[in-house]
């Protein structure tokens, strides 16, 4: 299946990968950036069919730019949102945007007649506040965005996700609306004005820590999250579904990043620390450290989430976490990010 799809965000990294996929495999792509000022450099690095990719100025604060972006659409995907690299001071700065961008997408898709939105939120909208003792998630699940300790990032994917939810019940009419809901996304680069999700690799590559403190991540490739994407686009008898987009045992905690980057890597593994940084030396740096303190109450965490309805419902076949974080690696030294 094939038609005009909107892709919001059309400058992000998911994005890029998600927009070449959509064009290899037929379909006529319009996608927004906040300024078509960049739509040069937007086209530059994603090397794709021109005559069947354009570009449209819409910022998600804003009406303008929204209706003309949509016309002729049949479907969207709704990936603009904020991702700060950094907890912002104001967590009203991420929150508003991502939920009322999300449901500015939302009724300016229903009001051109639109058929399906799949908008991408996260497992922060799933994994966050709940529990203690709880360590499996599943589509079910949800974050508690009253819980202490959830970031801002994690509380605008689920109030976004829950907006939009509510929206499509009350007023959404027809619109099919469905969720991706993806881990941290690792991969090769699209350019060197890299996504942040890329700089836990990079840390642990060029041995930003002297050891790594007890975290883990579920994660899984950029390319695979664009497949599922393209993959929730046409579908049939799937509205309303949520699905995790993450590698099959793909949790793993920054000593296992580490573990197959000296063994895969070894040339380029130098720096690679082999010690894992006892929590309490954590909490003392947090103390003196905002960025630390809000990784404190992340320590030795575990949460596993598996793949298992995006493939069984829609075929997906995400490969193994190792050879993200390793192609993740290769392409940070290929394109002279890292230098190790
Ligand atoms: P990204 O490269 O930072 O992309 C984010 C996109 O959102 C950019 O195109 C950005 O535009 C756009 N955006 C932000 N604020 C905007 C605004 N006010 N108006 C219009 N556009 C705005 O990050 P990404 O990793 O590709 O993320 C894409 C989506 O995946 C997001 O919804 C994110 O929450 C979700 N996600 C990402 C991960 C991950 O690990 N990377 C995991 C789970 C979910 P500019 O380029 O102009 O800033």
């Amino acid at each position: 299946m094939a038609g005009v799809v909107l892709v919001t965000g059309g400058s992000g990294y998911i994005a890029g990968f998600t927009i070449r996929q959509l064009i290899e495999q037929g379909w006529t792509v319009r996608a927004t950036i906040r300024s078509l000022n960049r739509e040069a450099e937007v086209r530059d690095w994603l090397n794709v069919a021109n005559d069947r990719l354009s570009f449209f100025a819409a910022d998600l604060t804003s009406d303008a730019g929204w209706a003309e972006a949509m016309t002729a659409c049949h479907h969207v995907v709704h990936m603009a949102s904020p991702v700060p690299l950094h907890n912002v001071k104001d967590e009203n700065e991420v929150i508003i945007p991502a939920r009322d961008g999300a449901l500015r997408a939302l009724r300016f898709a229903r009001d051109a007649g639109v058929t399906r939105l799949v908008m991408t939120s996260s497992v922060a909208a799933i994994f966050h506040g709940r529990a203690k003792g709880k360590d499996t998630f599943t589509e079910a699940d949800w974050t508690d965005v009253t819980a202490a300790g959830v970031s801002a990032y994690a509380k605008s994917k689920t109030i976004a996700e829950r907006a939009a939810r509510d929206w499509v019940a009350a007023e959404g009419g027809s619109l099919e609306f469905v969720t991706v809901n993806p881990g941290l996304v690792l991969g090769p680069l699209l350019g060197t004005d890299f996504s942040p999700s890329l700089e836990v690799v990079k840390r642990v590559l060029e041995g930003a820590y002297p050891a790594l403190p007890d975290l883990g991540l579920n994660l899984v490739d950029v390319r695979d999250v664009a497949d599922l994407h393209v993959r929730a686009l046409s579908a049939p008898d799937i509205s309303g579904e949520r699905f995790m987009a993450v590698a099959p045992h793909g949790f793993l905690r920054l000593i296992e990043i580490a573990a197959i980057l000296r063994e895969r890597l070894p040339a380029h593994a130098g720096k690679v620390p082999k010690r894992r940084m006892p929590n309490w030396v954590m909490r003392i740096v947090a103390l003196f450290d905002p960025a630390v303190r809000q990784l404190v109450g992340e320590l030795g965490k575990v949460r596993r989430a598996e793949p298992t309805h995006a493939m069984e419902k829609l075929g997906w076949r995400p490969r193994p976490a190792a050879d993200s974080v390793v192609d993740t690696a290769k392409s940070l030294i290929a394109m002279g990010v890292s230098k190790v």
